[in-house]
């Protein structure tokens, strides 16, 4: 039997490393802690400077309160806080941090530099920390009012943790996310965020939560949101913010935000009673933007559940859930009034945002939107070129006249059914075709085949278009400009989170060409490995699925007949890209069967 080896108490550095492990997992953490402590000190103005991903540098300055030179050592040092003094004062909290562990975790992890200054001190002072050891005495220094902490070569000595931070592109965006986050919550504080020297990020602190919403995912979209008000003076609890029409979603639940008493949390069951107030109205694996900050009575929530408080308890959270749910509710109903019959939503207005033109959705302000109406025949994208016009498209375009690939039956077209599927007869029974997924193989081949051929047919704009994205969008559309143009595009950035859009594709020539530029960017994954070819794969997949007709648009016979035959002259008509099948055969056999023509016998 082995010797039981001593039990030994650990030295204190490796105790903060570990204790850090829980409050700093990434550079985003860091990021997250310096800002609350800056919004916990009242500052008005926050400048967030970051270097290689985080790695090299973060630095976060802010004209807040400041720290006295002789509490600086505090300030660094594990359980010191200013913010909190007993057990009760856990339970009405409302500052965000209270821990008073961040800066000790951070400089256990870091070279960590600490400039301080309050308003009544003739200078700065300051305090650097290595690895958790204090270096050099406090000194002091010139400086503003307020705070500087930098923190440079995070997790230098901690190589197990390094090696689990993703790529620099993801850090960065995870960075994004974080100071977007907290520039939500807090309008009125002007928050500006560099990376590697290049401005990525800046809101106005105007107050006005609508500028925010501009600055961060664009004006469009900005100006689509449905603004949510409820108050439930029975439980002292507010919900307000903005939340997306039903025609704007999104893939993931990323832009799903909740922020409760001023702190952003992640709490799923939030997240499900919004859907659960927009009820009906979203398309399957589609989620909405939602910017919601519920605040209630400090007692009424519990923060001190988890290390990054990034995880709150409410007292109540069924009344809780149920007042979110209602809350949405109301707002897209304010937003959309029944229709004059008095019947609620039905499919169709849920639908039709998203195919509404660029002037629809621009329409009138909300208040006095028409009620919907059903929906119009939208010429198919890449049917309408220049060279053929829907009257030219002459009758026996009904049946697939081009040669169809000889590894599939001809298909006779018969028609469309809930403005989602399209009906074909073949020789051996009965065909039902996805058009959303046929479109997307059809694009999907054809976008492919313009850059493998290395000349992609571009279409120029007469006018260059400008185009908004937000931050973490527009890092990911710059990363991707070379395939870009190997594709048909051309885009040039300009300016803050800017881009002039020159040409696009010939094929999507008839789209909008924001949204053509749009979609080469939303719906990301956080970790899209960059395989040879898979990334421009993935990037043309993406493209034409967010192009491609959708499914509850109507389409006329002609262009119903030119993707059938489109999706037949496929190399792989069968699947759309993501694999899903574009189309089920039903066999004669199968419907004999089913009108007891053919029994079992
Ligand atoms: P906590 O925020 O939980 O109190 P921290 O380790 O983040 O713990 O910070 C320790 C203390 O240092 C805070 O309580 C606060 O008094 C002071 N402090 C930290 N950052 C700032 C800042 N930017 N401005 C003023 N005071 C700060
Ligand atoms: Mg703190």
């Amino acid at each position: 039997m082995p010797e039981p080896r001593r039990i030994q108490p650990l030295p204190p550095e490796l105790i903060s490393q570990i204790a850090a492990g829980e409050v700093v997992e990434r550079p985003a953490s860091v990021v997250k802690e310096l800002i609350e402590n800056a919004l916990d000190a009242g500052a008005r103005r926050i400048h967030i400077r970051v270097r290689g991903a985080g790695r090299q540098l973060i630095e976060v300055a802010d004209d807040g309160h400041g720290i006295p030179a002789d509490q600086l050592p505090l300030a660094v040092a594990r359980h010191a806080t200013s913010k909190i003094r007993s057990a009760e004062d856990l339970f009405r909290i409302m500052s965000l941090g209270f821990r008073g562990e961040a800066l000790a975790a951070i400089g256990s992890v870091s070279r960590l530099t600490l400039t301080s200054r309050p308003p009544d001190a003739a200078m700065a002072a300051r305090i650097r920390v290595e690895g958790g050891r204090q270096v050099g005495p406090v000194e002091p220094v010139p400086g503003p009012v307020g705070t500087v902490v930098r923190v440079e070569d995070l997790f230098y000595n901690v190589p197990a943790r390094r090696k689990f931070l993703k790529k620099p592109a993801t850090e960065r965006r995870a960075i994004d996310a974080m100071v977007m986050r907290y520039a939500l919550a807090y309008p009125d504080v002007r928050f500006r965020l560099e990376h590697d020297g290049r401005l990525t990020l800046h809101t106005p602190g105007r107050g006005e939560r609508r500028d925010v919403l501009a600055a961060l995912y664009g004006s469009e979209i900005a100006r689509q949101m449905i603004p949510v008000l409820s108050e439930d003076p029975d439980l002292g609890l507010t919900i307000q913010g903005f939340i997306s029409p039903p025609g704007l979603t999104r893939s993931h639940r990323r832009d799903m935000l909740f922020f409760v008493n001023g702190r952003p949390v992640h709490d799923a069951a939030l997240a499900a009673a919004v859907l659960q107030g927009y009820q009906n109205a979203l398309m399957k694996g589609r989620y909405p933007i939602s910017v919601l900050f519920i605040t209630l009575p400090p007692e009424a929530v519990d923060v001190n559940v988890h290390p990054t408080k990034a995880e709150v308890r409410f007292r109540d959270p069924d009344a809780v859930f149920r007042a979110v749910a209602r809350a949405v509710r109301k707002a897209l109903m304010a937003h959309a009034p029944l229709a004059a019959d008095g019947s609620t939503l039905t499919q169709w207005d849920v639908i039709r945002p998203r195919w509404a033109t660029p002037a629809q959705a621009a329409g009138a302000p909300r208040a006095d939107v028409p009620p919907p109406e059903p929906p119009t025949l939208e010429p198919l994208p890449e049917l309408h070129d220049a060279t053929e016009t829907d009257a030219s498209v002459p009758q026996d375009a009904l049946a697939p006249a081009a040669e169809p690939s000889p590894a599939e039956p001809l298909l006779r077209l018969v028609g469309q059914v809930a403005a989602t599927y399209l009906v074909a007869e073949g020789p051996d029974g009965l065909y039902l075709i996805d058009q959303h997924a046929a479109h997307e193989r059809v694009l999907f081949e054809r976008l492919r085949a313009q850059w493998l051929s290395q000349q992609p047919a571009s279409q120029r704009l007469l006018e260059p278009v400008t185009l908004v994205l937000p931050p973490h969008q527009a890092r990911a559309l710059e990363e991707q400009l070379d395939t870009l143009r190997a594709l048909g595009y051309d885009i040039e950035p300009f300016g803050l989170n800017m881009f002039r859009v020159c040409a696009v594709p010939a094929l999507f020539a008839s789209q909008d060409p924001t949204r053509a530029v749009q979609v080469a960017v939303e719906d990301i994954d956080e970790d899209e490995t960059p395989l040879a070819h898979a990334r421009e794969e993935r990037l043309i997949a993406r493209i034409c699925k967010g192009l491609a007709v959708k499914a509850g648009q109507r389409l006329s016979p002609e262009e119903q007949a030119r993707l059938l035959q489109d999706l037949l002259a496929c190399e792989n008509p069968r699947t759309c890209p993501h694999g899903r099948p574009t189309m089920i055969h039903i066999p004669v056999q199968a419907l004999e069967r089913q009108f007891g023509r053919l029994g079992p016998r």
